[in-house]
């Protein structure tokens, strides 16, 4: 088996490339290849297990060319501008890229091989303001962001592909996840990082935004083995991927610095960082995934920060 995993820099397509490096797969791996940054890749190590090419995936013609360079089985599509609080400051580039690269990935596989099955990474943020928890599969989107936007333009492109088409699409609509590997910039890599920081004595305060929402967490590499599920799937479909519960970020921070001895007197509220607008609890349920494709889940969220703090205090930026 072959697959192309684009966004392979970022933390889901380093797991997901070393899941299918475990299944025997050849996997080709697509960076944008603006900084070469592969530092997820050798923490896994499985740099030199892979194929890195470079492309840009708002480029029809080298989608085209890298798809009849490699004829692969299946194509994870999970390039994206992934951050919401980015996207409200580059809402024109987010809902291009998002939408435009999947678009070209889709018109490519329908002209070279129908037969590639495609992977699209749809996010719980595209159901937004919703009047009834948990979320299901049949919930109606409500986006309120412009990357949840982009995200349900993309999600209902590959729908379309596949109901007018035939295309062997499926989505997997995934709720926060986290890991060591998550990108700077979010959330918890925030949190974590910093808390550590401030362990260490090389920083006083953590400032947040709006820490009284809810958001059901869960843990990266569990998460990837629900998109090659998908894949495997007879008839292809889209699946909620999601612990099924939801913790407030106050929390998270309160058992990080709990952990790690860190007074809450450190926390800093900084009403300018708070969003637009923002979806104040979510939560999924995702017994349609548990129930048709065996996947399976039970971490509690407190045991992945227990994870993640123990690789931010032994691998952490502190110590690169
Ligand atoms: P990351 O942000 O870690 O990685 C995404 C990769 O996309 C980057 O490494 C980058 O690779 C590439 N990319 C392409 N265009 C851009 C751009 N304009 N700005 C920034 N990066 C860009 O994402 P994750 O691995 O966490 O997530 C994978 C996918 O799953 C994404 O599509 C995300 O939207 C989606 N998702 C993630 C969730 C999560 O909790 N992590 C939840 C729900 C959905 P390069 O620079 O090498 O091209």
């Amino acid at each position: 088996m072959r697959a192309i995993i684009t966004g392979i820099t970022g933390q889901d397509g380093a797991y997901l490339a070393k899941f299918l490096l475990t299944k025997g797969y050849e996997v080709i791996g697509v960076t944008r290849g603006y900084d070469n940054n592969y530092w997820k890749l050798r923490y896994l190590n499985i740099f030199n297990s892979m194929t890195i090419e470079q492309c840009d995936l708002m480029d029809f013609a080298c989608i085209v060319n890298l798809i009849k360079k490699y004829n692969p089985n299946e194509i994870y599509n999970l390039s994206a501008q992934s951050s919401v609080a980015l996207s409200f400051e580059q809402p024109i580039g987010t809902i291009q890229y998002n939408l435009g690269a999947v678009l070209n990935m889709l018109e490519a596989i329908r002209m070279v091989n129908p037969e590639i099955k495609f992977y699209q990474a749809s996010s719980g943020e595209m159901y937004g303001k919703v009047e009834r928890l948990p979320i299901k599969e049949n919930t109606a989107f409500n986006p309120i962001s412009p990357y949840a936007i982009s995200k349900v333009a993309a999600h209902m492109t590959v729908n379309s592909y596949r109901n007018s088409y035939g295309i062997l699409g499926c989505c997997g609509i995934l709720f926060n996840h986290e890991s060591f590997l998550r990108s700077e910039g979010f959330f918890m890599k925030k949190i974590i990082g910093e808390a550590v920081l401030i362990k260490k004595g090389k920083r006083d305060k953590l400032t947040v935004g709006n820490i009284d929402i809810k958001r059901d967490f869960g843990f990266a590499p569990q998460y990837v083995e629900a998109m090659y599920l998908m894949m495997q799937n007879k008839k292809l479909d889209d699946y909620i991927v999601c612990s099924g519960k939801s913790y407030s970020l106050r929390s998270v921070i309160a058992y990080v610095f709990d952990k790690l001895g860190i007074d809450e007197n450190r926390i800093v509220i900084d009403k300018q960082l708070y969003r637009p607008a923002e979806i104040t609890d979510i939560y999924g349920d995702n017994s349609k995934v548990k129930d048709e494709l065996g996947w399976e889940y039970d971490m509690n969220f407190y045991d992945v920060l227990d994870i993640i703090i123990d690789e931010e205090l032994n691998f952490g930026r502190d110590n690169k």
